[in-house]
């Protein structure tokens, strides 16, 4: 059976805490690899620059390029209007085969915002989360956190979510795992690197080097 990570989000710009979180991601739930997956519109965010979707997506290509386990796919830029995971989870159960077991990677502060999403409860029952557990969850790690997305999927979806260990996850009836990932706490958020390209500062070890040299070439969040 063939295991895929879908990894949405804005890409705006990619840095190395994504793709460093993938990448623990992909080794301890042994996937086959990892589709990255820039949003069009995302619906549930305003960045003060949002980089065209062209760029976006060739910044992921230049992130992962060299890296067997992570692609990119357009499928949310070529959609029009706002992109929903739950379309693109419909649209990857249609096109892949049917043995495929896909799991949606999600960092904990997106995840914590999961009910404001189109048809949260569909994609609940469709797929597995794994959730990545990073530095602005750092006070509230461990138990606290998952006894917080306990009472958010109880109170969202269905009283039935508890809590089980080994996997750390949280499991309702009728409806798939969530389960949780400890990732290397690199505190690189896009905004950040937005900030500081606007400032005149180096984003040196903040992404990728391909990625740190096109966002010059481009004069991108400038
Ligand atoms: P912004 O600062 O513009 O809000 P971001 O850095 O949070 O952006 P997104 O593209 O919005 O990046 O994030 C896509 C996904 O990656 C989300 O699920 C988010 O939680 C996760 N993520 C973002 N930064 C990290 C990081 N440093 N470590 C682990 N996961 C991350």
């Amino acid at each position: 059976m063939n295991r895929i990570g879908l990894f949405g989000g804005t890409f705006n710009p990619i840095h190395l805490g994504h793709l460093r979180s993938a990448q623990e991601v992909l080794e301890a739930f042994n996937l086959q690899r990892i589709l990255l997956i820039p949003s069009s519109l995302p619906p549930h965010k305003q960045p003060e620059v949002l980089a065209s979707a062209t760029d976006r997506l060739a910044m992921i290509r230049l992130a992962t390029l060299a890296h067997t386990g992570f692609s990119v796919s357009d499928v949310e830029i070529k959609r029009r209007g706002p992109s929903y995971t739950i379309d693109t989870v419909q649209f990857f159960k249609r096109e892949l085969p049917s043995d495929t077991q896909l799991f949606l990677l999600i960092g904990l502060d997106a995840f914590l915002e999961i009910d404001a999403w189109k048809a949260f409860r569909d994609l609940f029952a469709l797929t597995p989360f794994i959730v990545m557990i990073r530095p602005e969850a750092a006070a509230g790690t461990g138990v606290q956190t998952f006894k917080r997305v306990e009472a958010l999927l109880q109170a969202a979806i269905s009283p039935s979510y508890g809590l089980r260990p080994a996997p750390d996850r949280v499991e309702g009836v009728n409806f798939q795992p969530v389960y949780f990932m400890d990732v290397t706490l690199l505190n690189i958020s896009s905004t950040r690197i937005r900030a500081a390209l606007r400032q005149g500062r180096s984003i040196r070890y903040l992404v990728p080097e391909r990625v740190e040299a096109y966002i010059k070439r481009r004069g991108l969040y400038q």
